[in-house]
């Protein structure tokens, strides 16, 4: 069978298109220039992989049609591509390709998908989560009510992340609602994965600490950098899961009859940076030799600290049923992973 993957150059998306090609898939990926492509292809090349490995070009994911080309002749969909960094000015420039990238796709497998069975979309907790003070056990049932009405109040003054909880809610409720208008005519059903926190060892193109994607960077700032580090940063808590058990939640969730028509939370458990940390020290050396590792405030996580949000996973575990890496694990492979690229 033959899985487009779109965004295929991303954190997520590149273990993505390793599990699927490692399981025996055909690739074809989406990346919006030649030179996103060139690391892709010599990637999954060195890994024996490349044969079986198609990219193509999907300059402008907003454009009407954008990806009737690359559906033909497909049998699924992971359609993980969306905007997730802090540069942004204005709501539209994530809400349109988060949006209209979601839609669009969802438009051209109907129109030109004639082989789709099912289509996964990378959704988040972002769409779940409302952020508040007090800690709560959160499950699919739950929506972000308040990111998007804060961002249709604030416009291009709502900070950043709120734009960005934003898109990913507006966007998941638009895939969803596309399948109810559409379902008298649809070939194919749609899952949705929605990850906390990502963490883990990249395989994307990264040459520095200050290239990583927003989540993985958060993850070094935090745990890795040598830099002053607030009270409150050390206890932010929320939920994670190591890139390598989200991905694969994507491709289970295109394998099993039972994810179609869900939403389900892929998560490792809860965090506190402050956690990381301790986690971090307490590797037995030499995981991580360039330099000593921040110790942060080490009380400031025990035994009775509270996470400020649980995710439910109690539908994971029945439909999809992955084996979390542990914190120490991903600790472990990550630093090891930034160690050996000399950082
Ligand atoms: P990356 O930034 O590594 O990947 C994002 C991918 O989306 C890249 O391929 C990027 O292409 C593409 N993309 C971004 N903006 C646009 C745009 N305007 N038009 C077309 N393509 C675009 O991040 P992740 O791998 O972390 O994110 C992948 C998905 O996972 C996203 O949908 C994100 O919302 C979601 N997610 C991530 C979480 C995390 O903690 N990392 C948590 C929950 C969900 P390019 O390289 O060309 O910019």
């Amino acid at each position: 069978d033959k899985v487009l993957v779109s965004g295929a150059n991303g954190y997520i998306a590149m273990w993505v298109v390793r599990h699927l090609l490692e399981r025996g898939y055909a690739v074809r990926g989406t990346v919006r220039s030649e030179s996103k492509g060139k690391f892709v292809k010599e990637y999954f090349a060195s890994l024996g992989h490349g044969d079986n490995l198609e990219l193509v070009i999907v300059e402008d994911i907003e454009k009407e049609g954008a990806f009737d080309e690359a559906v033909k002749g497909v049998d699924a969909i992971a359609h993980t591509a969306s905007p997730f960094h802090s540069n942004v000015k204005q709501p539209e420039e994530f809400l349109r390709p988060a949006i209209q990238g979601t839609v669009g796709m969802l438009k051209s497998a109907l129109k030109n998908g004639s082989k789709v069975k099912r289509i996964v979309v990378t959704s988040s907790t972002a769409s779940i989560l409302n952020p508040s003070d007090k800690p709560s056990v959160l499950s699919e049932r739950d929506w972000n009510t308040s990111s998007p009405k804060e961002v249709e109040e604030k416009g291009a003054d709502a900070p950043p992340m709120v734009i960005y909880r934003a898109s990913k809610t507006l966007a998941e409720k638009s895939a969803w609602q596309f399948v109810e208008e559409h379902k008298s005519e649809l070939k194919w059903d749609l899952a949705v994965i929605n990850p906390p926190f990502v963490f883990g060892p990249p395989i994307h193109d990264v040459s520095s600490p200050a290239s990583l994607n927003t989540s993985l960077k958060s993850w070094y700032d935090n745990v890795v950098a040598d830099t002053p580090k607030t009270k409150d940063a050390l206890s932010f808590s929320s939920g994670w899961v190591d890139v390598r058990d989200t991905s694969l939640a994507h491709v289970l969730a295109l394998e099993k009859e039972a994810a179609g028509g869900e939403r389900i939370i892929s998560t490792g458990g809860s965090f506190s940076y402050q956690e990381w940390i301790n986690v971090a020290n307490s590797l037995p050396p030499p995981v991580y030799p360039s330099h000593k590792l921040p110790t942060g405030i080490p009380e400031l996580f025990n035994s009775e600290t509270v996470y400020n949000v649980v995710y439910d996973k109690s539908k994971e575990e029945k439909i999809l049923g992955i084996k979390f890496h542990t914190k120490e694990e991903t600790t472990k492979d990550t630093l090891e992973d930034f160690a050996r690229r000399g950082w």
